[in-house]
């Protein structure tokens, strides 16, 4: 793009940015794709870098994390909000997600993004769409099989994102382990020319990592839920001592879940972070990994 295009007329900069509904007037949201390119095309032409955060909102100081993260790597930030009803089966929980733009457009201006882009569902799927990204392999396991079509909802989402945008940089959190590899694959087998970084769980002064989807938990649940990061230490702890001792580890991991409280244990299980096959032994770098029910909230 070069620096004239930014200044013809259909590529003029609206001068109407729209702030985030009662947030603060100093973050432009985007609610188009066509308004999200320009502003990118413009700050293209300026010279200047771009990294993109893709979110589903109800922000909290794990998404600020890779605000910042992003920050540190580009000179601008686009954050987006878009809760993906492709990612989503049919009975979860698509439209009792934690929705506030308001308070999002609040956080992302003090973590210091540029913009937020907050597309409409028919912006990103317009009548007739019928394309979808699917990752083989990488999603034969842990949360695939037990979320059928989420992993294609989400690679689908985040191709369109990294195309619609075109940033240099995209920064994803580490403890959606199994999401971030399936981006970085996707990146890859495609092509799309972005640099993926996997940036550090956050988590509470107990060690739960913060969610969008605590906000469901009650008091007496969130000490439950605290229990699961626990029980993730305690393998890994074990492992540190017997590294040879996978199974155990994870049988004591498991015997664990009735009095810790949890409703169901998905699974729990050592991988290795390239291809996320369960390992026998530990072979480093490798994670241990955990979904479990608490009521109706999957953690
Ligand atoms: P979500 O809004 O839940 O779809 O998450 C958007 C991005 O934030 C994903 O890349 C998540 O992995 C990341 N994320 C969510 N929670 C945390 C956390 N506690 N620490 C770091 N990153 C997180």
């Amino acid at each position: 793009m070069s620096a004239n295009a930014a200044d013809g007329p259909h590529m003029a900069l609206p001068e109407d940015a729209a702030p985030a509904s009662g947030g603060s007037p100093a973050l432009p949201v985007a609610r188009t794709i066509a308004d999200l390119r320009i502003r990118v095309a413009a700050w293209r032409a300026a010279g200047e870098t771009i990294g993109l955060v893709p979110t589903m909102g109800a922000l909290h100081a794990g998404h600020v994390s890779l605000i910042e993260r992003a920050r540190a790597e580009c000179r601008r930030v686009v954050a987006s909000i878009f809760v993906n009803p492709t990612q989503f089966g049919p009975s979860e929980d698509f439209t009792r997600y934690p929705r506030d733009e308001t308070a999002d457009g609040t956080k992302l201006a003090a973590a210091g993004a540029d913009l937020m882009f907050a597309p409409g569902v028919d912006e990103v799927y317009p009548q007739g769409f019928a394309t979808a990204v699917t990752v083989e392999g990488l999603t034969r396991g842990l949360c695939g099989p037990l979320r059928p079509g989420h992993f294609a909802g989400v690679a689908t989402v985040v191709t369109k994102l990294l195309l619609q945008c075109l940033p240099d940089v995209a920064v994803f959190g580490e403890k959606d382990f199994q999401q971030l590899q399936v981006v970085r694959r996707t990146v890859r087998d495609l092509d799309i020319p972005v640099r993926i970084v996997g940036a550090p769980t956050v988590r509470d002064a107990y060690g739960l990592a913060l969610s969008s989807r605590n906000a469901y938990l009650s008091a007496e649940q969130l000490a439950t839920a605290r229990q699961l990061n626990r029980v993730l230490f305690e393998v890994a702890d074990h492992l540190r001592r017997a590294p040879g001792d996978i199974a155990e580890a994870l049988a004591q991991g498991r015997r664990r879940r009735p009095g810790a409280g949890f409703d169901e244990l998905d699974y729990l299980a050592v991988c290795g972070i390239a291809a996320l096959q369960p390992l026998g032994t530990v072979a480093r770098p490798a994670r241990v990994l955990a979904a479990a029910w608490l009521g109706r909230t999957r953690l």
